[in-house]
């Protein structure tokens, strides 16, 4: 097995991994390098390749701002890019930054394990070799994971199995074809008006509905490219001084403090804005407060009653028994009309489960639904999946599998006790999903560069948080959530989507602003919460 030596080892190459090798090589001038599985760049935007898929936070705040040239020199084409522009953008970003001569593609991490007698790393590939490494750096996502299948009889299938998170890259012509679609998650919200255009027939098979409201896509408006490009700094500033990421400032206090008629103008100019202002920016109460989350549910409940023809299909489009944004809202496209088509149907799994995958089709409770082609949208083991997929060992051989039985233990997501010089970019506990990704990737990414250059001037081997600040974390991401309404509902949030996961918020609520003033208090109290090793001495057990 051939061995190299590195300073860094970053693991996959998206939005994370690229901005870490960029940092780290050329900004400390470390040595590293990137192992990506896939073949090319572009981490979540190379994989779900499925038409209709875009970004849902605006292009123009869905992007680096590290560097000022790149953000003037790149042009968005519309509002919200589709999934091509935006790996011909994460392209052009390792083209720019010359970052592909240090990305392993084709390469994937199958073990890497600490040794505390060297303070060192070790990672193997599936391609055989051994990378030792100083700092392990994880940029895998929080969505990169996908679901296992969980039908019987699949493999028996005599179409086509497809799914969102690992579409064909030469495309698929579903011309004349009867198709499928399981899940109407974030994913299936969008492949399925486009499936719906072409099949010669479409069934959805939807086990929970969905609160979806529109994207409100369009065509980039060059006045507004204008407007963005001379307030970057502006913008960006007000992005990391908010909640979501983005810069949005017309939320109000509470739902309840207005009478239908004004709540009700409120959520309809939102609406009409599109992306995400009715989630984010209409009511600060929405996912604290069941009434006031009520008002915006039952607002959505009577939009979809408006567009879908059949009052009965309707009813099972339509959400009744979790509040809103308690699974993460998908955003869409004429999705709700799709079902006024003649060919396409709805089948309601919560009253006709899916029994098993036959070789004609899908069986349910009640019928045989045969099928040319199935597309499975059932979504991700998120936010712990991708790490412990990568079989981490700690000191002592601990596996991280085994320390976080019962749900992630990190401390402000980024690092594990037992586990030194691992970082987890986005990791669970953070922020991550509920805040714009560049940003919330370059805000770890820069904190882990200071941390590093912070070890160095102290002469430091190893940095892991203490036991007690990994405990009082986990408590108050737990005692955050728990002010919520998200624990109620099944949502991949709780890892409740993935039979015999763990039932524990994954996400740190208390939103951006307050996670990154406490990220930079740390660092001001000299890493407080954290043990440092010096060189040549054995690190805490
Ligand atoms: P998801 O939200 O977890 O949705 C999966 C869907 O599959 C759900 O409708 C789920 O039903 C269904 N499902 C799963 N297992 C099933 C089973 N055994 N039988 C029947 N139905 C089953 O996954 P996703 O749609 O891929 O989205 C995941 C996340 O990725 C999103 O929430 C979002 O954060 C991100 N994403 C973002 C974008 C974007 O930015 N535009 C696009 C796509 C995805 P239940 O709800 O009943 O479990």
């Amino acid at each position: 097995m051939s061995e190299q030596e590195y300073d860094t080892v970053i693991v996959g190459a998206g939005f994370a991994g690229l901005y870490a090798l960029h940092k780290f090589r050329d900004g400390l001038g470390l040595s590293a390098v990137v192992i990506e599985a896939g073949d090319d760049v572009g981490g979540t935007w190379y994989w779900n390749r499925y038409p209709g898929a875009r970004c849902d936070i605006e292009s123009y705040s869905y992007s680096y701002s590290f560097s000022e040239e790149l953000q003037q020199e790149w042009c968005w084409s519309e509002r919200f890019a589709g999934q091509p522009e935006i790996l011909r953008y994460l392209n052009h970003v390792a083209d720019r930054f010359g970052l592909r001569s240090d990305i392993r593609f084709g390469t994937r991490v199958t073990s890497a394990s600490w040794d505390d007698d060297s303070r060192r790393w070790t990672v193997v590939t599936d391609g055989g070799e051994q990378l030792v490494c100083r700092f392990l750096v994880s940029g895998v996502g929080n969505l990169s994971a996908a679901k296992d299948p969980e039908f019987d009889g699949l493999e028996r299938f005599g179409g086509n199995v497809y799914a969102t998170a690992r579409w064909p890259h030469e495309g698929v012509d579903f011309t004349g074809r009867r198709v499928g679609v399981v899940g109407t998650g974030a994913s299936g919200i969008q492949v399925i008006p486009e499936i719906a255009k072409q099949a010669a027939h479409l069934t959805v098979f939807q086990r929970t509905p969905n609160y979806a409201t529109p994207i409100g896509n369009g065509a980039m408006d060059p006045e507004f490219d204008r407007y963005v490009k001379a307030n970057y700094a502006a913008l960006r500033d007000r992005s990391r001084n908010h909640f979501l990421g983005v810069p949005y400032d017309l939320v109000q206090p509470s739902a309840l403090a207005l009478d239908d008629t004004e709540r009700r103008r409120v959520y309809e100019q939102r609406w009409a804005q599109g992306g995400f202002r009715l989630f984010f920016d209409a009511f600060a109460d929405l996912v604290f407060d069941e009434a006031a989350n009520d008002t915006a549910a039952e607002f959505i409940r009577e939009k979809i009653r408006q567009r879908v023809t059949d009052p009965r299909v309707a009813e099972v489009l339509a959400p009744t028994d979790y509040p809103y944004a308690t699974k993460r809202p998908p955003l869409e496209t004429n999705y709700y009309e799709t079902f006024n088509r003649d060919n396409v149907t709805l089948v309601d799994l919560r009253s006709t489960p899916i029994e098993r995958v036959t070789a004609a089709g899908v069986r349910t409770s009640d019928s045989e639904h045969e099928l040319d082609d199935i597309v499975l949208a059932t979504g991700f083991d998120a936010m712990t999946g991708p790490l412990l997929r990568m079989n981490l060992t700690g000191r002592n051989g601990t596996p991280l599998a085994e320390r976080w039985a019962d749900g992630p233990r990190t401390y402000l997501g980024l690092m594990v006790h037992g586990f030194p010089n691992l970082f987890l970019i986005t990791g669970p506990q953070s922020p991550s999903v509920l805040y714009n990704m560049p940003l919330a990737i370059e805000d770890h990414v820069d904190w882990i560069a200071d941390c590093i250059t912070h070890l160095r001037e102290q002469g430091s081997a190893s940095i892991e948080p203490t036991p007690d600040a990994e405990d009082g974390w986990v408590a108050e991401t737990a005692q955050l959530a728990g002010n919520t309404l998200l624990p109620r509902t099944d949502s991949w949030y709780m890892g409740a989507n993935v039979p015999g996961k763990p039932r524990v918020c994954m996400v740190y609520l208390g939103g951006a602003p307050t996670y990154r003033q406490i990220c930079s208090d740390v660092v001001a109290k000299g890493y407080e919460g954290f043990a440092l090793a010096p060189e040549g001495a054995t690190a805490n057990a």
